[in-house]
């Protein structure tokens, strides 16, 4: 029995029918997918509304691809960049801020630091783990960045990167999020790093692929609320009814994990009350075309103001759209998420508007409130709060018995991704197959 149909479970439940066991997965959502859910915007057009971008270092992502036959579409990137950073919106070749180089290069340098010190199998092991554990990255950011713009860019980018807010996650939490995923550099890389490519057609595909692979197995429309264990095996109880394996697989987020009521109880909790929400809303506003590259300009913008920290080009190729998507992420997700549609919509075009004052009319808008999605609780991942690596992380993939547990949160390997996914659903099939 699989608890959950996102990339951990599809990928668990895929390698235990692969062994011929007979596997169950549970799916709250009408869907399968969870955090990686496709957005039709126009025909033949699909674009990301959750996960999207994946680099070379992605090889079990790579391998499910090809075994798939899902291809990627490169990102765009040509062009100059816009900026709003307190001032004027400016243009400038390349991705660098126009911030003092000097101050944010000190910035990274004090991250590549830190994260160099991160115990990657074990990150509750990195010395002086508690200290740094106990710490909000933004009392780190008091105590270390004394230049204004390193100060200003620090929550930008720990927004665009994690969907963090730096007074809800530990300063070890970045820095494993750093290491887990190659590093600060590979991490936020188009080229040559992990947001080089889409999968054409959107993420969504490779989970809907699975689940049709394995068919009826897949039953969709039942939160689980309760797994309890016997000494033969497991009952597992869903909205629908009441399933009976020799063992499951809860491959949920940590928060989500933790509120099944679970018989015995877990020796620890897979969360805590400092354990956050990633905060993430995505934007689509989809043009006639992107107009945007007639103007030598990429798309990409950074912006100290919302709602839209960022934005991207994501046009679909030969989609006949141009397609910019915006993130809105960490405190300011949340007052985006309280507008209603309209402001919403007139926050969003206006700043788009101003930041690329060739655009015409937007002809679709599309936000994805990933603030409020009660099958998420977290996105782009759960953010571990102060203490929580120290106190959870030693337990993270124990099993509790017949219980195995996966899911991005669980990895230490690209945690928080969907190549931290797949590998959590790998590593839970295993021992799975183990215990034979
Ligand atoms: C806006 C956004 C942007 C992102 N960008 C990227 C990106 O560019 N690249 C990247 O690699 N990753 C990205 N991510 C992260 C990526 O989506 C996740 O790491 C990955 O999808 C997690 O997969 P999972 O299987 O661990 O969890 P999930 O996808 O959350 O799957 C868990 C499943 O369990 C279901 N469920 C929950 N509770 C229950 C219950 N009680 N009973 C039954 N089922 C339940 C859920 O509905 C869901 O389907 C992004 C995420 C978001 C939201």
């Amino acid at each position: 029995m699989v608890v959950g149909a996102g990339f951990a479970g599809l990928t668990a439940a895929t390698e235990l029918a692969a062994a011929g066991i007979d596997v169950t997965v549970l799916e709250a959502r009408d869907r399968v997918g969870g955090r990686a859910r496709g957005l039709q915007v126009s025909a033949g057009g699909w674009v990301d509304a959750g996960a999207a971008y994946l680099g070379d270092r992605h090889t079990e992502l790579h391998s499910l691809m090809a075994e798939l036959d899902l291809k990627t579409t490169p990102t765009v990137m040509r062009g100059a960049s816009r900026f709003a950073l307190g001032t004027e919106a400016t243009t400038r070749d390349g991705r660098f801020p126009p911030l003092n180089a000097v101050a944010l290069g000190d910035l990274f340098e004090r991250l590549d630091e830190l994260t160099a010190t991160v115990r990657p199998d074990a990150p509750w092991l990195t010395p002086g783990a508690g200290e740094l554990d106990a710490l909000t990255a933004g009392a780190w950011a008091e105590r270390h960045l004394t230049h204004p713009d390193a100060r200003l860019f620090f929550p930008l980018f720990l927004g665009e990167m994690m969907a963090a807010d730096p007074a809800k996650v530990s300063i070890l939490h970045v820095a494993v999020y750093l290491r887990s995923g190659g590093g600060l550099r590979y991490l936020n890389a188009f080229e040559g790093g992990a947001q080089q490519d889409r999968i054409d057609g959107g993420a969504h595909q490779v989970c809907e692929r699975l689940a049709a692979r394995l068919g009826d197995g897949v039953r969709l429309g039942e939160p689980v609320h309760a797994v309890h264990q016997d000494d033969d095996g497991v009952t597992v109880r869903s909205a629908k009814g009441e399933y009976r394996a020799d063992v499951a697989i809860m491959a949920l987020p940590p928060l989500l994990a933790d509120a099944v009521d679970h018989r015995p109880e877990p020796p620890a909790r897979r969360a805590g009350d400092r354990t956050a929400r990633g905060c993430a809303v995505k934007v689509h506003l989809v043009y006639p075309a992107p107009v945007w590259r007639d103007h030598g300009l990429s798309g990409w913008s950074v912006n100290a103001e919302g709602p839209l920290l960022s934005t991207v080009d994501d046009s679909p190729a030969g989609a006949g759209v141009g397609v910019l998507t915006g993130f809105v992420t960490g405190a300011e997700a949340h007052r985006f998420a309280a507008l209603d549609p309209r402001e919403q919509r007139s926050a969003a075009v206006g700043q788009a508007a101003r930041l690329f004052p060739m655009l015409p009319e937007p002809v679709g808008f599309h936000v994805t409130d990933w603030v409020n999605e009660t099958y998420s609780q977290g996105c782009y991942a759960a953010l571990f709060g102060p203490g929580d690596w120290v106190r959870h992380g030693p337990g993270l993939t124990a099993p509790h018995l017949r219980v195995h547990w996966a899911g991005t949160e669980t990895s230490t390997e690209f945690f928080g991704l969907m190549e931290g996914a797949i590998r959590s659903g790998r590593r839970a099939a295993e021992e799975v197959l183990a215990r034979r």
